[in-house]
């Protein structure tokens, strides 16, 4: 079992991980490698400063259990579809937008046997 912490990026959503418990990581740490990734978008500073904010802030703790994976993205950022994570976990991290399995719009057809 692996732990890493999930970054993503709200602007172009690739994501970045690190290795280990999130605890392990002082907030300046994540701080930094937001503004690392944050200097490719040519943001204003303060837009910067607000993007940063929001990446750490959305940080998850994400817990892997299969060594049967990709390996996650811990030295560089990368589009999100281009790297493996583990399954939902990106659904944890838009806590802004919860959306639970309610669309019950699955009514079965309806087959009309004739025999
Ligand atoms: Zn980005």
């Amino acid at each position: 079992m692996q732990k890493a912490v999930l970054l993503r990026c709200p602007i172009c959503d690739s994501v970045r991980t690190l290795e280990g418990e999130r605890n392990r990581y002082a907030k300046n740490d994540l701080y930094k490698t937001a503004k690392n990734h944050l200097a490719s978008h040519n943001l204003d500073e303060t837009k910067s400063a607000i993007r940063k904010c929001e990446i750490v802030s959305d940080a998850v703790e994400i817990v892997i259990y299969s060594e049967d994976h990709d390996p996650l993205p811990n030295k560089e950022w990368k589009q999100r579809n281009a790297t493996w994570l583990p399954e939902n976990v990106l659904d944890r991290v838009d806590t802004s937008n919860p959306s639970p399995e309610s669309s019950a719009d699955t009514t079965p057809i309806q087959l009309h046997n004739e025999d």
